[in-house]
């Protein structure tokens, strides 16, 4: 499953940016060896135990990116298997596996997509170029979800909020998708909730279990 990842930004701790977004232990350790600062608390923590100044709105010192580089390893190792155990408790299936397995069922023809931008008026402009560019010539439409959605559904449970559209744009293609997608969710287990009009959200509550992938 090809997910796009969430900007680091919106984490304060690395626990949670592995817990909400599964990135692979790569862009997981990258993301504590170079941009310590996306996460406070954790370089907070380090600076305490360095002596070292921080603060949350200055530039990182140099010491303090060198002292987070040198614990970034063993760090990102111990954050991601204590919450790979956590993973075994789940059940076999979860909502987010769910969510995969309904993207899945509805590929080729609605293109699903996972932390599509920061929100939605991002997403919007950058499928309406990428489908003026014939980027999707197979597909009647998309689906995604937002940063700040998924953020909510992770931070507070509450409903993910699904958008989407057809291509060409119109109302009554946007609307044959939504039903799609609709369906493929309801065939995967998912509650979901949709007023049936195309000019809203399908609204998904489920509890955000997303498994991080094996590492080498
Ligand atoms: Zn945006």
């Amino acid at each position: 499953m090809d997910y796009q990842l969430p900007d680091p930004l919106f984490f304060t701790t690395p626990s949670d940016y592995l817990a909400r977004a599964a990135p692979s232990y790569e862009e997981f350790l990258k993301a504590l060896t170079e941009r310590p600062d996306y996460f406070p608390d954790y370089l907070e923590e380090l600076a305490q135990a360095n002596d070292l100044d921080y603060s949350e709105y200055e530039d990182v010192s140099a010491e303090l990116l060198e002292v987070a580089a040198a614990v970034a390893p063993a760090m990102a190792e111990k954050i991601w298997d204590k919450e790979v155990l956590k993973q075994q408790t789940w059940p076999f299936e979860t909502d987010n596996d769910r969510l995969d397995a309904a993207y899945a069922q509805l590929a080729p023809t609605i293109v699903g997509h996972h932390d599509e931008w920061c929100c939605n008026s991002c997403a919007w402009v950058d499928y309406e170029t990428k489908a003026e560019k014939g980027m999707y010539p197979d597909a009647e439409g998309y689906v995604f979800y937002n940063e700040q959605s998924s953020e909510k559904a992770y931070d507070s449970h509450r409903g993910l909020l699904l958008y989407f559209n057809s291509i060409p744009s119109s109302e009554e293609g946007s609307k044959a998708v939504a039903r799609k997608v609709f369906d493929a969710l309801k065939d995967q287990g998912l509650k979901v909730e949709w007023s049936e009009d195309s000019e809203t959200y399908i609204e998904v509550p489920m509890i955000w279990q997303r498994r991080l992938t094996p590492r080498s």
